[in-house]
């Protein structure tokens, strides 16, 4: 064969070679991009993630340590969120040779691609290398995670004994940007699920404290001043639909018996077992309330006199048959009642009454049904008495 023909054969079997060693160099690392994608896809906790894939890169590129820097976006800076195989107590160390005094950081994002420093190549001051002996490394590599249109993170790696190689770059640029959206995503998934709770737990402070601002501490009942706005709502309801309303004041009998016997903390125990009688009497939509002392309002908006006489009556039978306990004893009490109503046959029941009106009104179901409590009272207490215009 002539000597140009062996040169040629030659030229083309190295070309070919050659080809062929990037084309499987480019698969291997094509697989290993697809075994290191695939084995955390699941992960949600971002800390576990992080971890996950420091670990399986560093096995990959055999480094003995790596660092995953996050941007804290509030602070606009890097901040360490991830580490494995540098021990704490040598952390500070490490970080500020090789991270801070180097500018990893800001050569990393400065070239926007993977650095690879060999330190073989680089001259540092013998001091530094002596604040660091024992962990000098070979090798350094850092690449920027980058989604959302910026980075988002720096992954660093680090190797002991020899520098890294070209292949590891490569392989870690391939992997950054996906790692840099996983990453993300489960950043922003705890984000969003830290807002939640946080979110959760202002709902229910601001429903405690709406709780003790209409609530009755001792009875659970609605507190006074809530009922005086909700009387007025209801009774601009009962007004424009021309429905009836009515208000049922009650009162314990010789209550002061009680805590003069019995003390008052069991005159308080027995405030909210009379009050537990009245809720478990009354509708969804009536409203029990406790007016002070021993007094109690049950508002029972579109409710005729008739059915608030019978509940009134029913409360009476109740309380009167009730054994309620006191310091170990059980005792047997009454109360007295007087109803109040606006009833829809009302000739003066306006359509759109001013708010002066509705002022009126209220004051005046109040004295009404005060009126008649007094009344039942004067007759001999345990009745319930309807309030009668003269
Ligand atoms: P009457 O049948 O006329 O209503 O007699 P009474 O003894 O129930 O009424 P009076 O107004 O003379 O006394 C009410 C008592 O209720 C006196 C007060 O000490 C007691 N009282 C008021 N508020 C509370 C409370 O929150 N807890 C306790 N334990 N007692 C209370
Ligand atoms: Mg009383
Ligand atoms: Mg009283």
């Amino acid at each position: 064969m002539p000597n140009s023909l062996l040169y040629f054969v030659g030229l083309l079997l190295t070309a070919v070679g050659w080809r062929l060693l990037v084309y499987f160099n480019g698969l291997h690392i094509y697989r290993l991009v697809y075994d290191l994608e695939n084995s955390f896809e699941t992960e949600l906790d971002f800390a576990k993630l992080s971890k996950n894939i420091l670990q399986k890169v560093m096995k990959q590129t055999k480094a003995s340590a790596g660092i995953i820097y996050w941007l804290d976006e509030a602070q606009r800076k890097f901040k360490l969120k991830s580490l494995q195989g540098i021990p704490a107590d040598q952390l500070n160390r490490i970080t500020r040779f090789w991270i801070n005094e180097t500018g990893l950081i800001e050569q990393t994002l400065k070239n926007n691609s993977g650095i690879l420093i060999d330190n073989n190549q680089v001259k540092y001051p013998r001091e530094a290398g002596n604040s660091v002996s024992g962990h000098l490394f070979s090798g350094i590599l850092a690449v920027p995670l980058n989604t959302r249109g910026k980075t988002v993170g720096i992954l660093v790696l680090f190797k002991k004994d020899s520098p890294f190689k070209k292949r590891d770059l490569k392989l870690l640029n391939c992997f950054a940007s996906r790692t840099a959206m996983q990453l993300d995503h489960s950043r922003l998934y705890q984000l969003a699920a830290d807002t939640a709770l946080e979110n959760a737990k202002l709902y229910i402070n601001l429903n405690k404290l709406y709780h003790k601002a209409i609530l009755d501490g001792l009875t659970g009942l609605y507190n006074r001043h809530f009922l005086m706005q909700r009387l007025k709502e209801e009774l601009k309801k009962t007004y424009r639909y021309k429905q009836s309303l009515s208000l049922i004041f009650t009162d314990i009998d010789l209550f002061k018996q009680v805590n003069d016997q019995f003390g008052h903390q069991a005159g308080d125990r027995l405030l909210a077992e009379f009050a537990d009688l009245i809720k478990k009497s009354i509708r969804e939509y009536d409203m029990a309330c406790r007016f002070g002392g021993e007094e109690f309002i049950i508002l029972l908006p579109q409710t005729d006199l008739e059915s608030a006489l019978s509940l009134a009556e029913r409360l009476r039978e109740k309380t009167a048959a009730t054994l309620f306990n006191v310091n170990k004893t059980k005792i047997r009490i009454t109360a007295s009642f007087g109803i109040s109503a606006l009833q829809n046959t009302d000739d003066d029941l306006a359509a759109n009454p001013s708010d002066h009106d509705l002022t009126i009104m209220v004051e005046n179901l109040l004295a009404w049904a005060d009126d008649a409590l007094y009344r039942a009272k004067k007759s001999g207490r345990n009745k319930v008495v309807i309030f009668e215009k003269q």
